[in-house]
């Protein structure tokens, strides 16, 4: 078992095109037992950061350690870690057993010892009574398992996975989920996952890392992360449907600030501790955190339906609002008919206010 300390880690790649910087000043420290993804869109830096912790990357500066252990330097054989990778790689003539057992072999672990350490981790990925069969006679989610099997019976000190469900189809994919968060919980080892998923981050982990063009934007808990977005790209990238973003201005009123869109005018519980330079401004607010009000409720917002799906146990409502339009998340039991004009609120302490306009707003 061990704590992580990623310090500083910069990653460039030098090509035919010019420099890539995967990775600039990647600070974080991540406590023994915790479970840590991160997560951002592809290219973001977060398989280099992860090859980096592994080994099979030499980073352009900073250090890693476990524990108080510089590992910076040492070969991937050397760190006591076990990687779990999406293509997972069984080797198609062994037996789940003997893929099992292949790492242990090779480090020269005799027989009873193997068998003893294959005993203790099948029931765990309940494999027991699939040890004797060829990859080729499991299911994908069988297969995964084995995957994560031959990663646990090394008993390493840090697990690493690299987008290991994204194989998988959606159904399993939840099931898998599930799996890997109680074989977490068991054996309390610190895993480091990386996923492009917001989902799979946000329902497994301690801790996010949300990363972006190789810069981290943000750590946090799930929670803290999806209810206190550091910036716009955050905002944007947690939760489905995405954060609904209105482009406007911060104008103060009266002493008291108040947002400014097309067809609304939202005022503020208190203005940002620094103004901006410029009031153009972005009002973010989750699909969940607009509610439908009676038409002369104060500040009450009209607004036309246009669309409304059913998803399941919830609809989406989408709404014109100004020159755009935002999408409502509602109970599958209220249903608006499009062309209906409904009347909006909006509660100021859900409301999340970003500087700028557009997609480079911070
Ligand atoms: P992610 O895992 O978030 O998709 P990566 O860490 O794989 O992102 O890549 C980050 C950036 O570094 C990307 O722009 C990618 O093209 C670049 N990159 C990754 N590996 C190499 C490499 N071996 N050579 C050159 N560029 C690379």
């Amino acid at each position: 078992m061990a704590n992580v300390r990623i310090d500083r880690l910069h990653k460039e790649f030098r090509g035919p095109t010019g420099t890539v910087h995967a990775l600039q000043e990647l600070t974080l420290d991540i406590a023994d037992g915790e479970f840590v993804s991160l997560v951002g869109p592809s290219g973001c830096g977060k398989s280099t950061a992860l090859r980096i912790i592994a080994g099979l990357e030499v980073p352009s500066s900073g250090r890693i350690l476990f524990g108080p252990r510089d590992i910076t330097k040492l070969e991937p054989r050397d760190r006591n870690i076990a990687m779990v990778f999406q293509s997972y790689a069984l080797y198609p003539h062994m037996t789940v057993r003997q893929n099992l057992e292949y790492g242990l072999r090779k480090r020269g672990i005799g027989k009873e010892e193997r068998a003893r350490k294959v005993a203790a981790i099948a029931p765990m990925l309940r494999l027991e009574t699939m040890l004797e069969r060829k990859p080729r006679q499991l299911s994908g989610g069988q297969r995964q398992r084995v995957a994560l099997g031959r990663a646990l019976i090394r008993d390493p000190e840090v697990f690493l996975l690299d987008e290991p469900l994204s194989n998988l189809d959606a159904k399993l994919r939840v099931h898998m989920r599930a799996e890997l968060a109680a074989l977490h919980q068991k054996l309390r080892t610190t895993m480091i996952y990386v996923t492009h998923d917001q989902l799979e981050a946000m329902t497994l982990s301690d801790r996010i890392v949300v990363m972006n063009h190789g810069v981290m934007q943000q750590v946090g808990t799930p929670e803290e992360i999806y209810s206190r977005p550091a910036n716009r790209f955050v905002a944007e990238f947690i939760g489905t449907p995405s954060m609904n973003m209105i482009e406007g201005e911060l104008r103060i009123e009266g002493g008291r600030p108040v947002f400014q869109g097309p067809g609304i005018a939202v005022p503020l519980p208190q203005a940002p501790p620094r103004m901006p330079a410029t009031p153009q401004a972005t009002l973010g607010v989750r699909p969940e955190d607009i509610a439908l009000v009676p038409p002369d409720a104060p500040g009450a917002i009209r607004a036309k339906v246009t669309v409304s799906e059913l998803a399941g146990a919830e609809r989406y409502h989408f709404i014109e609002l100004g020159s755009g339009s935002v999408i409502l998340r509602t109970p599958a039991t209220t249903v608006l008919r499009p062309g209906e004009t409904v009347a909006l609120g909006l509660d100021p302490a859900r409301l999340h206010l970003f500087a700028g306009a557009g997609e480079d707003a911070a």
